[in-house]
């Protein structure tokens, strides 16, 4: 399948996060999580004002699921999901708020510094890991879409299967070496006290499900 090319301020930020320092990589958690609460948040927005769409709280949730035989960790919501062209747009492309900051400030401070100030958002999850996909269905699309990439090289979408509207994105961790160990984030404990440092800024519940073999 023929490879994206992602636009350059994309692939400078995608570098400097996949060569991040040990002590900022959990925050790719947060990112997630804010944007998974994000897309709640829209599909929340549209229920309050379109009578077709009835907003149950317990339908709402993220699902946050650790699998070490295959060393993922998968994060789910239930939110709005993304069509084809929000995948190619909101993906691969900064547009946005905190990465608008990011490239007034690039100038200026070096990376670890902006890492740590700003929401550097959705790329933050090639601090982690080596592939990321995310099978999303948005509220207005029968179809679901698959985007995958392993970095600045660029990222593919293809139409996949998935039954409910919304997002899962799937992190395929990087290799352990002997300094830094990508399995703490499939541990469960090590899991939860990040999800507990940031849940502050998270407005559903967040479940987790363990695979034990
Ligand atoms: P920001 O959250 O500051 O907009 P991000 O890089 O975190 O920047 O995310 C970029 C965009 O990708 C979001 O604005 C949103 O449109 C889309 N997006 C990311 N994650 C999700 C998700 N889980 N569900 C729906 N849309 C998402
Ligand atoms: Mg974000």
């Amino acid at each position: 399948m023929a490879k994206k090319q992602f636009q350059a301020e994309s692939k400078r930020l995608l570098d400097m996060m996949v060569n991040s320092i040990y002590s900022q990589r959990e925050i790719f958690l947060r990112e997630l999580l804010s944007n998974a609460s994000d897309a709640i948040d829209k599909i929340y927005y549209k229920a309050l004002t379109d009578e077709s769409l009835t907003f149950n709280q317990e339908d709402y949730y993220i699902k946050v699921i650790p699998n070490k035989e295959k060393r993922t960790l998968t994060i789910i919501d239930t939110g709005i999901g993304m069509t084809q062209e929000e995948l190619e747009n909101n993906l691969g492309i900064i547009a946005k708020s905190g990465s608008l900051a990011f490239k007034r400030e690039n100038e200026v401070k070096d990376g670890h510094e902006i890492i740590g100030q700003f929401g550097v958002g959705f790329y933050s999850a090639f601090m982690v890991a080596d592939k990321v996909t995310v099978i999303s269905k948005s509220l207005h699309s029968d179809q679901a879409y698959k985007w995958e990439s392993e970095g600045s090289e660029g990222y593919t979408i293809e139409p996949a299967t998935k039954e409910l509207v919304g997002t899962e994105i799937i992190l395929s961790l990087k290799e352990n070496t002997d300094e830094d160990k990508f399995d703490e984030f499939l541990d469960e404990y090590r899991l939860k006290a990040i999800i507990k440092k940031y849940s502050d800024f998270i407005r559903y519940p967040i479940k987790m499900d363990v695979t034990v073999s």
